[in-house]
C-alpha cells in the first residue's frame, strides 16, 4: 500500500509522544490498520473532531515504507456516532463490540473477508444505535461479529465425527464441548467430557441468527431460557478461545444487570 482512500471505523485512541496520536482503525480494506496521526494532540486544526472512538470517518492513508507504520494523512468525519453517545447502555454494547473487533481482528489483512467484516460490524453498530441493549440482542451481534472474525462456535455438527447433532435427536438437550468449539453428539460424547448441556433450540436459534439481515433479528423469538444459554454459552467460549476479559464488559454488564433487575421487579 502506497496510499489508500477508504472509509475506517475508530477503534481505539491512544497518546503517542508529546503531539501524535495512534488510531486503531477497521476498514474494508485492510481489516484493522494502525495508523499514526501526526501533530493530532499538539494541533487542533490537525484532524480536529475526528479521531474518537465509534467515529465513521473517510481517510486517506499513506505508507511510505513496507516496515514503517501506516500514516493517517487526512480524515473527515461521516459519522459521529450520535445515536450511540447519547444513550448510556448502546453506548456500552457498542464499545463492547467495537473492543472485541480490535482485539481480535487481523492487522493489515485485505480481500472479502475485510470487506465481510466492516460490513458486518457497521450493520451491527447501527442495530446497536437504535436498541435498548438486553442479553438477547447482545449474543445475537456478538455472534455476528465473532462468526465475520472468523471465530464463530459450531451451532450444527458434532465436533468429533461431523454428525448434524439434529438427527436422531432423542431428547431437547445437548452436550456442547466448550474447549472443542461445538456440539457432541450421543455416540461421541463421553462422561468425563466437561460439557455445557443446552437445548437444540438455542442452538437452532442461533444459527438462524447468523442468517437473518441485521434489520430482521428483532424477529427471532429467543425465550429467557434460550437466551441465558446463548449469553453462558458466548461467555465460556469467548473466554476459553479468546483467553481475555474485554475492558468493556463490566461496563456492558452493569447495564445488562440493570435491565434484567428491572424485568423482574
Ligand atoms: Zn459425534
Amino acid at each position: 500500500m502506497q496510499t489508500l482512500d477508504t472509509q475506517a471505523l475508530v477503534l481505539r485512541v491512544v497518546d503517542f509522544g508529546e503531539s501524535d496520536r495512534i488510531a486503531h482503525l477497521l476498514t474494508p480494506a485492510t481489516s484493522r490498520i494502525t495508523v499514526i496521526a501526526k501533530g493530532a494532540r499538539r494541533s487542533k486544526r490537525r484532524f480536529p473532531g475526528t479521531l474518537d472512538l465509534l467515529h465513521l470517518l473517510a481517510v486517506r492513508i499513506e505508507r511510505r515504507r513496507p516496515t514503517s507504520m501506516a500514516r493517517l494523512d487526512q480524515a473527515r468525519l461521516l459519522d459521529a456516532g450520535t445515536a450511540l453517545r447519547t444513550h448510556p447502555a448502546r453506548f456500552a454494547l457498542a464499545c463492547y463490540l467495537v473492543e472485541l473487533v480490535g482485539r481480535l481482528a487481523p492487522e493489515a489483512a485485505g480481500g472479502r473477508d475485510a470487506q465481510q467484516l466492516f460490513a458486518v460490524v457497521g450493520g451491527a453498530l447501527r442495530i446497536a444505535a437504535c436498541r435498548d441493549p438486553d442479553l438477547r440482542l447482545r449474543a445475537l451481534l456478538e455472534l455476528r461479529v465473532l462468526a465475520a472474525l472468523g471465530l464463530r462456535p459450531e451451532l450444527r455438527r458434532c465436533v468429533r465425527c461431523g454428525r448434524d447433532v439434529e438427527i436422531g435427536a432423542t431428547s431437547g438437550a445437548v452436550a456442547f464441548h466448550v474447549a472443542e468449539g461445538g456440539p457432541l453428539c450421543p455416540r461421541c460424547v463421553h462422561p468425563a467430557d466437561a460439557v455445557l448441556p443446552l437445548q437444540r433450540g438455542t442452538l437452532r436459534a442461533l444459527e438462524q441468527g447468523l442468517r437473518l439481515p441485521f434489520d430482521r433479528l428483532d424477529r427471532l423469538a429467543l425465550g429467557a431460557q434460550p437466551t441465558a444459554e446463548a449469553h453462558a454459552l458466548l461467555a465460556r467460549f469467548l473466554r476459553f478461545h479468546v483467553g481475555f476479559e474485554l475492558k468493556s464488559e463490566r461496563f456492558l454488564d452493569s447495564f445488562l444487570a440493570v435491565e434484567r433487575t428491572r424485568a423482574s421487579a
